[in-house]
């Protein structure tokens, strides 16, 4: 075998390959709704995208600190004391291609071969497939329905041990929209306090994407500014996936471990989009408003279909742009689901087993794609449910 073994330990996200499957079917002719890929539908807000090309022009065309730009930093430093209350030096913040590199070099800069992690299951694929990456051993904590897609802390407390290295949290959630109230973060970091070992990564990429109430990060808690990294970037806040823009912000010792895993893989991060996310940031929100308003009607939509549909229950998640429905009921498996939507129904969605073992027996919808076409997929869905209804 050529490949060295730890290749074999990395999985992957599914979105990808099913998007792959519904280009496929687009290019012999067929009609598809595309809810399966993670994306705003809509176009980066043009005052940003006016500042890539003016920063172009003006030169940001060359390499760039490993860490990021200073002005970057600074901009990012202010709107986490804006939005979290909390205050850091711009060299605590790494400025990385994606928020998802921040979870690949951290994971790799803080956890040892037989070190435990705790990550959401069902949660975003990366984290598991980093964890067993390198080398240590991944612990699933249930992300359950009947607790609005959240943690249930009284888990947490039996799975956490001596070994545990690391526990990751996102909120709002990928793949069920769950939002971690600031009660149940008090839970987690009181608990927290009787390991004072263990670092949480703070996935907080939809931390704008938030229908009622406000946004709270664990890292403003009592005690653990210093042993949390958030996680965020510019992916889903202002449409700019294929821009590759999201940062690491971290406690004092830990940033330059990150700087230097930048410096050693990507060099840095491309300078003028950098210029274009201190727009974005400090610019008019405007546009990010209207996004989140739209999301939040074509939520509705949705999960209001997908209510009528039989075997079918969805809640109404609060956060970020997916939906969750228990598809248990239909006794059809979330792949053969989300196989049968896709080539029977035209509708492009993901299993939800695809998000670990406690997804099996639900599916994912992304509702960013417009009412239009949401309302297309649930006719289509609803003409197929003869096949499992009784
Ligand atoms: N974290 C979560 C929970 C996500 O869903 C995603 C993307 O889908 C990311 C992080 C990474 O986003 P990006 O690398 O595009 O910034």
């Amino acid at each position: 075998m050529r490949l060295a073994n730890r290749v074999s330990r990395l999985g992957q996200e599914t979105a990808f390959e099913v998007l792959a499957k519904a280009k496929k079917l687009e290019a012999e002719g067929k009609k598809i709704v595309h809810l399966e890929i993670g994306e705003p539908d809509f176009d980066t807000p043009r005052n940003i995208r006016e500042a890539a090309k003016k920063a172009i022009d003006k030169g940001w065309t060359h390499y760039g600190p490993s860490g990021g730009l200073p002005q970057l930093k600074e901009a990012i430093v202010s709107y986490i004391e804006r939005t979290r209350h909390l205050k850091y030096d711009p060299d605590q913040v790494v400025v990385m291609p994606g928020g998802k590199p921040v979870m690949y070099f951290l994971i790799h800069a803080l956890v040892n071969e037989g070190d435990e992690v705790i990550y959401p299951n069902p949660g975003f694929p990366i984290y598991e497939s980093v964890i067993n990456f390198v080398g240590a051993k991944p612990v699933p904590i249930q992300i359950k329905e009947e607790k609005e897609f959240n943690l249930d802390v009284s888990d947490l407390e039996k799975l956490l041990s001596p070994k545990t290295k690391l526990l990751i949290l996102n909120s709002p959630q990928n793949p069920c929209g769950g939002v971690l109230s600031l009660k149940e973060l008090e839970k987690i970091a009181d608990l927290l306090k009787k390991y004072p070992d263990v670092m949480v990564m703070s996935d907080e990429i939809y931390s704008e994407i938030l229908y009622e109430g406000k946004h709270h990060s664990i890292a403003a808690l009592d005690g653990m500014k210093d042993r949390t990294i958030i996680l965020d970037g510019y992916s889903k806040t202002f449409a700019m996936t294929g821009w590759r823009l999201g940062y690491a912000v971290c406690p004092k010792d830990i940033a330059p471990s990150m700087v230097k895993l930048m410096n050693n893989s990507v060099s840095c991060t491309a300078s003028f989009t950098q210029i274009a996310g201190i727009e974005a940031l400090n610019g008019p929100w405007d546009d990010v408003k209207k996004m989140v308003a739209e999301f939040k009607t074509r939520r509705d939509v949705i999960v209001e279909g997908l209510n009528k549909i039989p075997g079918f229950t969805c809640r109404k998640p609060n956060g970020a742009f997916y939906v969750f429905p228990n598809i248990k009921k239909t006794g059809v498996s979330s792949k053969d689901m989300a196989d049968m939507l896709l080539y029977e129904g035209g509708v492009a969605c993901l299993s939800g087993a695809s998000f670990g073992a406690f997804g099996e027996g639900y599916i994912r919808f992304s509702y960013a794609n417009s009412v239009e076409n949401i309302k297309i997929a649930l006719d289509s869905i609803k003409k197929l449910s003869h096949k499992w209804a009784k």
